[in-house]
């Protein structure tokens, strides 16, 4: 005998199937009716890329690595980004600042080099937390799929936020995410009382 080791087990049925059983046409009769069921009813999917779903302000996405509003970058490579990191996804190499490149660089170190691997991050915002000079934020993009690996390396190039004098129009739509997230992250949690 054997032993019953939930209360969840299910009796079998061993009757012996009808006629309408054997030649399954009452089950292929229920299957259709439950797809056709299905037709009039809301769709759970939608068009992606085409069509995407709004996600929340506080929704943490792909990085983007700030500038100033003269167009520098505000990255001074500290790497305080990559030891925030729990998944190890951020690389990156100093270089010193040469006279002449003040427009290009706001601090005197900057990062010649940045990488973020996309499969290792969670997006988790450590990064962006850990960042003493509002270099880097997490913006409301979905990382898109690739087909190979290297492509979900993304480079200093693919990650710097457009240049806010160059492509005003371009910068204004990164920045403007940013923007809502940091509406909300100051607005107070605890009511002023009168
Ligand atoms: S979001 Fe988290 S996992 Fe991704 S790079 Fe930043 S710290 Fe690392
Ligand atoms: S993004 Fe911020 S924390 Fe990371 S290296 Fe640059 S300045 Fe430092």
């Amino acid at each position: 005998m054997s032993v019953q080791l939930t209360n969840r087990a299910k009796q079998v049925d061993r009757k012996p199937m009808t006629f309408l059983e054997s030649i399954y046409l009452w089950n292929i009769m229920k299957g259709m009716a439950i797809t056709i069921s299905h037709l009039f009813r809301k769709k759970a999917t939608i068009n992606y890329p085409e069509q995407t779903r709004s996600v929340s302000k506080v929704w943490r996405g792909l990085h983007v690595l700030n500038r100033d509003a003269e167009g520098r970058e505000n990255c001074t490579a500290c790497g305080l980004c990559a030891v925030a990191c729990p998944a190890e996804a951020i690389t990156m190499e100093a270089a010193e600042r040469l006279p002449g490149e003040e427009h290009l660089y706001r601090e005197e170190k900057y990062a010649a080099k940045y990488e973020i691997n996309m499969l290792r991050c969670i997006f988790c915002g450590l990064c962006e937390e850990a960042c003493p000079k509002d270099a880097i934020y997490l913006s409301q993009t979905i990382a898109p799929s690739n087909y190979a690996r290297k492509g979900f390396i993304y480079k200093k190039g693919d990650l710097l936020i457009p240049h806010p004098v160059n492509e005003p129009e371009a910068y204004q739509k990164a920045l403007g995410e940013k923007a809502d997230n940091n509406k909300i992250k100051k607005e107070p949690t605890i009511p002023e009382t009168a």
